[in-house]
């Protein structure tokens, strides 16, 4: 199989620590850059106490305070709206006139940041990475992509450029238009390769069936990529996804509109291969979402994500809190022998439990149940006695058993799930079994609490 590579190639030939050094060179440049560039970042390194003259290396940026999160993002926002008449914040370093593309999140609050505001210059940069991982999945000039998000000022409209760049054709579908359009536009154009939601491709498997009589595998695909749920991570969603398609799901990431990574072309899931090391700090930089705390970088830590952009002009973020929990991996991908560094999106910091003193993402558990399907049905509820993420002991879960299951054999099956749930997750929840067709079918991949409060 081969190896996913570094974007940049000049990396593939650099030792760990040599990449280290360049890493370390660009955040120095970046910091007086930020300093220089933006009233917001002067604020902030007065209020810690320093200049950027005091940071001499990674290690030492790392021991600074989180600097941003969301709320900030948009006080930012709606400070530059007051004083300067536009959106994109005041830790925007460059002027407006220089802005290529922007697209926002919403988030919870559902006021959009302007979090992917790029100049030329940045466009490129995630263009080459998009390019790269269309490449890897052997997406080539002339090829056609079903491409199918929510259009226009939204976040994933950040990587059409980067399709048309490497000569493939997006067929940009709003995914607000319907499966039917979706469909029928895939039919009429023939796609190579494909790009949404994992809960779309698996919605469109039944759909397609349903409206066309047709599987979607007659799509012909050569390539999905997946983005933007904890989905692909789980065997069971990939295979019965690769399956019905017949070619390769690439589950990928371009957190906060820097960095890109992607999983690689092996059956099994080894997480996403971060190619860009040069354009940011991710995944490098991980703290306990309740604390802030740093946590140790070593294989398998878990952590909140702080982003840090190495090399980016308009609205570079400096320790800024994604909210995103993730795994990261430090030695050599298993599969394909990639060298750098792999994450896997566990969950969200707003979804994040409190345990007896451990953290608990309820994603992680997720993972651990589909694994026993059949015998489970692999929906599940969290049942919250009170206000999260603070939970009193046990931990209630409900858990559907499959429809062929022996129901005197539960509690077998409950002591293994048990047993796993207690070394994967270090939590010994209370299981609550649930006869199978229960519990309502979540179109979202993270589980769903039950509030009992
Ligand atoms: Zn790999």
């Amino acid at each position: 199989m081969r190896a996913v590579r570094y974007v940049t190639e000049a990396l593939n030939h650099l030792s760990d620590e040599e990449i280290h050094q360049i890493r370390e060179t660009k955040l120095i440049n970046q910091l007086k850059y930020c300093y220089r560039n933006s009233e917001f970042y002067q604020k902030k390194f007065k209020e810690v106490g320093i200049v950027p003259q005091d940071i001499r290396s990674i290690e030492d940026y790392l021991k600074l305070p989180v600097l941003m999160d969301k709320d900030q993002e948009r006080l930012s926002q709606q400070e530059s709206m007051e004083r300067f008449g536009h959106p994109f914040g005041m830790h925007l370093c460059a002027s407006p006139d220089d802005i290529a593309l922007t697209a926002t999140t919403s988030g919870t609050t559902g006021i959009p940041t302007f979090t992917y505001t790029l100049a030329q210059q940045d466009l490129d940069k995630v263009s080459d990475g998009v390019a790269s991982m269309l490449n890897y999945a052997r997406i080539s000039q002339g090829d056609r992509m079903l491409f199918s998000h929510a259009l226009g000022v939204y976040a994933t409209s950040a990587v059409l450029p980067g399709i048309r760049q490497a000569g493939i054709l997006p067929i940009d579908v709003d995914v607000r238009a319907g499966t039917e359009a979706i469909l029928q536009y895939a039919k009429m154009t023939n796609p190579q390769a494909a790009m949404m939601t994992p809960s779309l491709a698996e919605h469109l498997i039944g759909k397609s069936l349903e409206l066309h009589q047709q599987p979607v595998g007659d799509l012909n695909l050569s390539a999905l990529f997946t983005v933007g749920e904890i989905a692909i991570s789980i065997p069971e969603v990939k295979q019965k996804i690769e399956e019905a398609y017949g070619c390769r799901v690439y589950d990928w990431i371009g957190p906060i509109g820097g960095t890109i990574a992607y999983s690689c072309d092996s059956d099994d899931y080894h997480g996403m291969h971060c190619v860009t090391p040069d354009y940011d700090l991710y995944p490098y930089d991980l703290v306990d979402p309740a604390t802030q705390q740093p946590i140790d970088i070593v294989n398998g830590a878990i952590g909140e994500v702080i982003y840090t952009s190495l090399d980016r002009l308009a609205a570079p973020m400096l320790r800024m809190a994604s909210g995103d929990i993730v795994q990261v991996f430090t030695t050599p991908c298993p599969g394909c022998g990639f060298k750098g560094m792999r994450v896997k999106v566990v969950g969200r910091s707003d979804d994040m439990l409190i345990v007896k003193g451990v953290n608990v993402y309820p994603a992680a558990i997720k993972q651990v149940i589909t694994t026993y399907a059949p015998d489970v049905t692999g929906e599940m509820r969290i049942v919250l006695d009170q206000e999260p993420p603070l939970v009193k002991p046990p931990l209630k879960v409900k858990l559907e058993f499959g429809p062929d299951m022996d129901r005197n054999a539960l509690p077998q099956l409950e002591a293994r799930i048990k047993e796993q749930l207690s070394r994967n997750v270090r939590v010994n929840p209370e299981i609550i079994w649930c006869p199978p067709g229960t519990l309502e079918k979540s179109m979202a991949k993270t589980p769903v609490f039950e509030k009992d409060y």
